[in-house]
């Protein structure tokens, strides 16, 4: 029987421009090792047992393959799978109506699972542990509670944000998994796996540039990757070269330590403060951004990377901040070394 992929977010850019660019097998799934290594051996297991796998958390920043990687298990696990994001189950009743059109061994995935409501969150609980739910229909004294069996599906859950998650629903997950930011190298091979895809070769050389300035991220290296094309094409040009590339992203104004204008105004924010420590709440304020987006994907990178420090007082610029954006060091008391 022809497997279902059924995919519905309401990131729209996504499905149209990336999703040929998604890799459907393990071979094509680049870097997160151990990650790999772990669930190929779970879901070997689940095959021999014939059962269902075991629900999945992923957590990390976006664009590090986690929609991917539950495209794969549903793939290795020759199951059907709809994929959704939390935001779009605003009601009980719409988490109902997906879970009760499941059929045994179906794979749901939803996407920051962290937004979902505390009476969604509810229904999700005794569906992730007792594959039941039990549905109120009516309302007032006349209402009535009706249980409904669900078949063995399996859960894989992202977020953006470990620490939102409410217990209960993190330790209904039978496995959780951290997803790691990607070097350069990796980086590198997902954009010449790419770009195969597209129909272009392109020099290794090329392909590192492009990978240093991602932000570790290959969702980035993609969208960069289809704009360094776009200049290849228009150029004439068979073979992706490093100058084309360095010329195109420095169009782009893709900073060389991979930093977007987001970051780049963050960081002139906190060393605008001479490295002392500035607050969550100010630095939303001063960039008019959310304190969840700047937690979530302005600053993951920034920290693994030495950009940024997270202390009890607020956040602060680094020694590697300055010398990154050119700019003479000033120590928390102000004096410049
Ligand atoms: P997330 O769900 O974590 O936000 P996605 O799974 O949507 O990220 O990945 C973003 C894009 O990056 C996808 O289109 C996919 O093609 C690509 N991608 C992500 N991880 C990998 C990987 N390990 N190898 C190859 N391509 C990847």
């Amino acid at each position: 029987m022809e497997r279902v992929v059924e995919i519905e977010t309401f990131d729209a850019s996504e499905q149209s421009s990336e999703v040929t660019l998604r890799p459907d097998a393990w071979s094509e799934y680049i870097g997160q090792e151990q990650i790999k290594k772990n669930l190929s051996v779970f879901i070997e297991a689940s095959k021999k047992r014939d059962e269902a796998l075991d629900h999945v958390l992923f957590f990390g920043p976006p664009g590090l393959g986690k929609t991917t990687l539950a495209l794969i298990i549903a793939n290795e696990m020759q199951a059907n799978i709809k994929v959704t994001a939390a935001p779009m189950i605003e009601k009980s009743g719409d988490l109902a109506a997906i879970l009760t059109n499941l059929e045994e061994g179906d794979i749901l995935f939803i996407d920051e699972i962290h937004r979902l409501s505390p009476a969604v969150e509810e229904i999700l609980y005794s569906s992730m542990e007792d594959y039941r739910i039990d549905i109120i229909i009516g309302s007032g004294p006349a209402a009535q509670t009706v249980k409904i069996d669900l078949p063995r599906f399996t859960l894989i859950g992202a977020t953006t944000r470990a620490g939102m998650l409410s217990n209960p629903l993190r330790d209904r997950f039978g496995m959780n998994f951290r997803m790691q930011f990607y070097t350069a190298e990796e980086l590198a091979q997902i954009i010449t796996q790419a770009a195969k895809k597209l129909d272009k070769e392109i020099e290794h050389i090329a392909a590192i540039e492009i990978a240093k300035r991602s932000r570790g991220t290959p969702r980035i290296a993609l969208r960069l990757l289809r704009r360094v094309r776009d200049f290849t094409d228009v150029a004439d040009e068979r073979v992706i070269s490093l100058e084309t590339t360095q010329y195109a992203l420095d169009q782009l104004g893709i900073n060389s330590h991979g930093f977007d204008a987001m970051d780049i105004k963050l960081l002139n924010l906190l060393i605008s403060a001479k490295g002392k420590p500035m607050g969550l709440s100010t630095i939303a304020a001063a960039l008019s951004e959310d304190e969840g987006t700047i937690e979530d994907v302005l600053e993951p990178y920034l920290i693994a990377n030495g950009y940024l420090e997270r202390t009890a007082k607020g956040r602060r610029a680094t020694r590697a901040t300055f010398d990154a954006l050119n700019i003479e060091y000033i120590n928390s008391e102000g004096s410049l070394f």
